[in-house]
């Protein structure tokens, strides 16, 4: 089933990269297996997806020992707590949540010198009518000037978790508010736009997305929230 659900979203991507005049092959697939056991993990392995999103830093870790045959790159997505800092800089190749200077700090330092910069997106925060963590857009400038000049750390975009919306054009609205804020940043290197999760894949794609992060429609319903 699992790899049934994979091939239906690879053809979601394709037609919206198509529909909205991206390049194909543009927009990857995250597998956010938050909740999910390891052998939901190693189904989608073996259908042939190869990078993770986990939200929670020891459930990650107990499946990243279970899984350490297979051949997977980590991504850290979830909200980043002062205290779990050394354990996400040592165990995952990208964090999607970087949301202030002092975390990201954190994380240049615990990085280890044996392995290669820790890939981050900035969280932004652009839903009005909710508090979820996340860099203000009229934050978003300095911080990224500052977090740029870490050593350990390689910026390569942004990440955003709008208020959930049912309407097309809603859904499109905060990406696009978010794409010209980075456009105005003039980070040429920036190549990682990580919007989009199961019920927003096309509006994400319409307005830019690399990476979408898809976990229920991949691996169904979770058990807890
Ligand atoms: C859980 C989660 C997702 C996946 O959400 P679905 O609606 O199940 O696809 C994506 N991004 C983040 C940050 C999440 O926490």
């Amino acid at each position: 089933m699992i790899a049934q659900h994979l091939a239906n979203l690879h053809r979601q991507i394709r037609l919206a990269e198509d529909a909205y005049g991206r390049r194909s092959n543009t927009v990857a697939l995250l597998a956010v297996s938050k909740t999910q056991p390891a052998a939901a993990l190693a189904a989608a392995y073996q259908a042939g997806q190869r990078h993770f999103g986990e939200n929670y830093v020891q459930e990650a870790l107990a499946k990243q020992q279970q899984l350490g045959a297979f051949d997977m790159t980590w991504h850290f997505i979830g909200p980043i707590q002062t205290n779990k800092t050394k354990l996400i800089a040592r165990h995952f190749a990208w964090v999607h949540s970087v949301d202030s200077l002092k975390i990201a700090r954190r994380l240049s330092e615990q990085r280890p010198a044996t392995l290669p910069p820790l890939n981050i997106c900035l969280q932004v925060n652009i839903s009005t009518e909710d508090s979820k963590s996340g860099l203000s857009l009229s934050e978003l400038s300095d911080v990224y000037q500052q977090i740029a000049q870490l050593p350990n750390l390689k910026v390569r975009g942004v990440m955003a978790i709008p208020a959930p919306e049912t309407d097309f054009a809603k859904q499109r609205l905060p990406y696009h508010t978010l794409m010209q804020a980075v456009m105005a940043l003039k980070a040429a290197d920036f190549d990682t736009f990580s919007f989009g999760m199961s019920g927003d894949v096309e509006a994400a794609i319409a307005e830019g997305a690399t990476v979408v992060r898809i976990g229920t429609a991949l691996f169904g319903a979770r058990a807890y929230p």
